[in-house]
């Protein structure tokens, strides 16, 4: 199986990765963010509790996370693999998916990180938000908010992923194909290192 994190900041291109992974390994997507724009479509009360901290850029509260991920693997079998696409984001996030999977004995293969500097985030994401319809997109304060957050609470993500030796760090700047072989090749190391 093929387990791997899909890590970098807003607007990085983790879901557009994300769609080239699948198709090519058959793997099973899960975002957390898609997961909890579902749920605010739908007015769930998991909806109703996520949307403040949404709104304002800022990190749900892990438990609510946690658990949201829990009731999505128990009805996942894809014997291939899942990329996780915005998850986790915080320490307490990442130990919880290794309890998760370790249920499942199908441990995490990898993290892949982004690498993008922030004036081409900003960028992107203006560009994303004129179709997106998310708010958190449009509105630069948001933006600033969301990008501070990720330096603070989720970048020490990937120092959990690399002492562990699991962790591979990609060039996030250049055409979609160029950064997807990257990716590859990292997936390939990755899958060498789990034996
Ligand atoms: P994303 O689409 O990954 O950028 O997520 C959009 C928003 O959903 C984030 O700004 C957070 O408010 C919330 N969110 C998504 N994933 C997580 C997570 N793993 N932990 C906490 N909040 C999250």
């Amino acid at each position: 199986m093929l387990n791997i994190v899909l890590f970098g900041p807003p607007g990085a291109g983790k879901g557009t990765q994300s769609q080239k992974l699948i198709e090519e390994f058959g793997l099973t997507h899960i975002s957390t963010g898609d997961l909890f724009r579902k749920h605010l479509g739908e007015g769930t009360e998991l909806g109703k509790k996520a949307r403040a901290f949404m709104d304002e850029g800022r990190l749900v509260p892990d438990q609510l996370v946690i658990d949201m991920v829990d009731d999505r693997l128990r009805e996942e079998n894809n014997l291939q693999g899942i990329i996780f696409d915005g998850f986790p984001r915080t320490i307490p996030q990442a130990k919880a998916l290794d309890e998760l999977l370790n249920q499942k004995e199908t441990p995490i293969t990898g993290m892949i990180a982004l690498s993008v500097p922030d004036d081409e985030l900003i960028a992107r994401i203006v560009e994303r938000g004129k179709t997106s319809g998310r708010a958190d997109d449009q509105d630069k304060a948001k933006i600033a908010t969301r990008l501070q957050v990720y330096q603070t609470e989720t970048l020490p993500v990937a120092t959990y992923y690399e002492t562990q030796g699991r962790y591979e760090l990609i060039d996030g700047v250049g055409s979609i194909d160029n950064i997807y072989e990257r990716i590859k090749e990292a997936v390939a190391r990755l899958q060498n290192i789990a034996g």
